[in-house]
């Protein structure tokens, strides 16, 4: 597995990324909700990888819940950049990470599908997300 570290502009927060994927193979999605469109956000995730979400200035962690809220979208309160997702079920943690934030920038991604998950309800979200995203091994 190779390692791919994250963070927002100022540092405060970030995360480190483990998968066996290269990025080329990396399924990119483009959420089409009004959140991830605002912030141009595009997300990665790999079931079989590793995921770890860092505050070194934990007050400046902000946690985001909206729509269903299920989970917390994780933002820097210092320089506003959102990093990722993070879901807390009773299989644990999962997360996401937001591509945008992958320090150095990777350019070898493939290219984002949009995606709309409006028609899911609280347990069908919370279902795909324990399918599809990352385990998390730590979060702050
Ligand atoms: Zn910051």
């Amino acid at each position: 597995m190779s390692d791919y570290k994250g963070r927002c502009h100022c540092g405060a927060i970030g995360f480190r990324f483990r998968t066996a994927l290269v990025p080329a193979e990396w399924a990119i999605r483009a959420c089409q909700c009004s959140f991830c469109r605002a912030h141009d956000a595009l997300s990665a995730s790999d079931p079989h990888g590793e995921l770890c979400f860092i505050a070194e200035g934990k007050e400046l962690l902000r946690r985001y819940r909206f729509g269903l809220r299920t989970a917390d979208f994780l933002l820097c309160s210092a320089c506003g950049v959102y990093i990722g997702a993070l879901i807390d079920t009773s299989s644990g943690q999962f997360g996401i990470i937001n591509t945008h934030a992958l320090q150095p920038q990777q350019t070898d991604l493939a290219p984002p599908s949009p995606i709309q998950y409006d028609s899911e309800d609280a347990t069908a979200r919370v279902d795909r997300r324990i399918e599809r995203w990352t385990p998390v091994t730590a979060s702050p």
